[in-house]
């Protein structure tokens, strides 16, 4: 994304902020996640994947040559393999280490700004009054009552990183848990080291997202 940086001078003149200098972005632009989801699925279809959904996955069971996953209505789903992007946990009867939920991130929102913050816990109130703050601070002729205030969940490992790879004493079952706050780079990485890993040509990064890593 292409951005210019703003001087002092600039920055007071154009957009009455009093900071030493700022990065100004035009790129930006925004995307409705269940459409985009949903035209993801139409074209993997259009590519001969077969999608099944809404279902619960309860049980899997590796074999020989494939998986078979079963689901809360008690079909029956096969594949050669299978990868759990289920979030920040595996099905049942299959183990998964090094993970826990850590942090929140609250999210306040209006028609002229979006604020975020990188809060380190769960208490939303106190974090969406510190961002009023925050924009009263830096634009002092808006008025900084919010419109719209959020917060949501997520979880991440000791280092930050998701655990990607295949599930220990197993072939054909692999994970891509704990993404984080982090998911839209992520999952791109997941993508490309699980091909590898399955296609048998290996990443020399993927011992850095095995699921039984040291760090
Ligand atoms: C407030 C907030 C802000 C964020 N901001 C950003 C950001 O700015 N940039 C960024 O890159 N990321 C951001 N993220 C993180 C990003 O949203 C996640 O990392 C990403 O959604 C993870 O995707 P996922 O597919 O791995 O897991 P999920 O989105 O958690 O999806 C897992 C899916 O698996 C399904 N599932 C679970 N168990 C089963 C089962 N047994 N059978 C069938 N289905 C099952 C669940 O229903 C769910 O649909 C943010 C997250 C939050 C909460």
């Amino acid at each position: 994304m292409e951005v210019e940086l703003l001087g002092r001078r600039e920055l007071l003149s154009r957009y009455g902020i009093r900071r030493s200098a700022g990065l100004l972005g035009r790129g930006g632009f925004v995307a409705d996640p269940l459409r985009l989801a949903a035209s993801y699925m139409r074209t993997a279809e259009r590519r001969g994947a077969r999608v099944f959904a809404p279902v619960e996955v309860q049980s899997v069971l590796e074999q020989a040559r494939g998986v078979i996953a079963t689901t809360s209505q008690g079909i029956q789903l096969r594949a050669k393999y299978a990868v759990f992007s289920t979030g920040y946990e595996v099905v049942k009867g299959i183990r998964a280490t090094g993970h826990s939920i850590q942090w929140s991130r609250p999210v306040r929102r209006s028609r002229r700004a979006i604020l975020g913050s990188a809060a380190r816990d769960a208490l939303s109130a106190r974090k969406f009054s510190l961002l009023e703050r925050r924009l009263a601070a830096l634009f002092p002729a808006l008025d900084p009552e919010p419109d719209y205030a959020w917060a949501g969940t997520f979880g991440s490992s000791d280092n930050g990183t998701p655990i990607i790879g295949r599930i220990p004493g197993n072939r054909r079952l692999f994970t891509v848990l704990g993404c984080g706050g982090n998911g839209v780079t992520f999952s791109m990485l997941a993508a490309q080291l699980l091909t590898s890993e399955i296609a048998g040509d290996g990443d020399r990064d993927a011992a850095l997202f095995a699921p039984r890593r040291r760090h």
